[in-house]
């Protein structure tokens, strides 16, 4: 219907396929929310340059019966514009917020950032739902707890998920935009979402040795940042070369294989003790830009 009138779609056997391939899938991925077969791992975000932890991404992971562990991409997408998916969201947050006080307990206090669907975010409940969360863990500071939006993700109504991320940042939660630079309105996002911090997309850090472009546009997206007192965290550092060009341009937050792979929350505090930045970007002369 959406093509217009006089057209008329041959039932494609692929697309029966992946539409059944989906309904398994949220079979089974409910059966594992029930079967608490979801777990989080911890990706740590640092200061290159003064060796500071400064927080940790929290990315689901599913601990399937069969299939071993199972990476988000294979799962998500068949949730993604689905009941089942906000519930999974909610679940992440819960978790989240449940480490979060865990961690306090054990003398650590540590900003989580978690990921969230527009779809999730847009649902009319939201502010509600998360507010309940926020306080049923009145121990930890809804300061410690942070929505990354996927900039990419279709939001419908800016008007809309303004509003939503304006009364969740009073309840005190704060926001990034996340994969910033990849969306097709990457600036209108930056104008109208009051977003603390965009997460460089790990395509520009990852080719920005090689490719002058990538160079060109990660340096526009830090005179941006900084031009609207944004914070930036790169993604994708993968080696120490990486991070000494970042620091070079004046980027000193960052993610990445190059620092450590996401972990089970278990292993994140003997990461955080042991954990000491390359020798050359300790000593890195940081550029303007911060
Ligand atoms: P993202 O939020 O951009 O997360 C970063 C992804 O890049 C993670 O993949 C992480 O493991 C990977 N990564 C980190 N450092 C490096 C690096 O140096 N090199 C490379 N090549 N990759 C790196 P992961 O965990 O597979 O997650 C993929 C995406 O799935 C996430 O991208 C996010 O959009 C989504 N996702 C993950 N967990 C959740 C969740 O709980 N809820 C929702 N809605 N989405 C999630
Ligand atoms: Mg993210
Ligand atoms: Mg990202
Ligand atoms: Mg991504």
């Amino acid at each position: 219907k959406q093509d217009g009138k006089n057209r008329c779609h041959v039932f494609d056997t692929d697309y029966a396929r992946s539409l059944r391939g989906h309904q398994e899938t949220i079979a089974d991925i409910r059966q594992g929310l029930a079967q608490k077969q979801f777990r989080l791992f911890y990706q740590p975000k640092v200061n290159m340059h003064t060796g500071e932890i400064i927080g940790a991404e929290a990315l689901i992971r599913w601990l399937h019966p069969h299939k071993g562990m199972v990476a988000p991409a294979l799962f998500l997408p068949a949730i993604e514009q689905h009941s089942l998916g906000v519930e999974l969201g909610y679940w992440v947050i819960e978790e989240a917020l449940r480490q979060l006080a865990e961690w306090q307990r054990q003398g650590m206090t540590l900003p989580v950032s978690v990921n969230i669907s527009a779809y999730h975010l847009q649902q009319l409940d939201f502010v509600n739902r998360l507010q309940l969360l926020l306080h049923f863990y009145s121990d930890v500071s809804p300061s410690l707890l942070q929505l990354e939006i996927l900039e990419t993700s279709a939001l419908n109504d800016l008007t809309h998920v303004q509003a939503v991320m304006q009364a969740c940042i009073r309840s005190g939660v704060s926001f990034a935009l996340d994969d910033f630079g990849t969306g097709y309105s990457s600036l209108t996002y930056l104008k109208r979402l009051p977003a603390k911090v965009l997460k460089i997309d790990q395509s520009f850090v990852r080719d920005m040795l090689i490719d002058p472009d990538d160079l060109a546009i990660l340096k526009g997206i830090i005179v941006l940042a900084n031009e609207f007192k944004r914070e930036i965290v790169a993604e994708g550092v993968e080696t120490t070369e990486h991070g000494e060009l970042l620091l070079q341009l004046g980027c000193t937050h960052a993610q990445g294989y190059g620092i450590a792979r996401p972990m089970p929350a278990e292993q994140f505090m003997p990461w955080k003790k042991a954990w000491l930045p390359p020798e050359v970007w300790v000593a890195a002369k940081v550029g303007e830009a911060t």
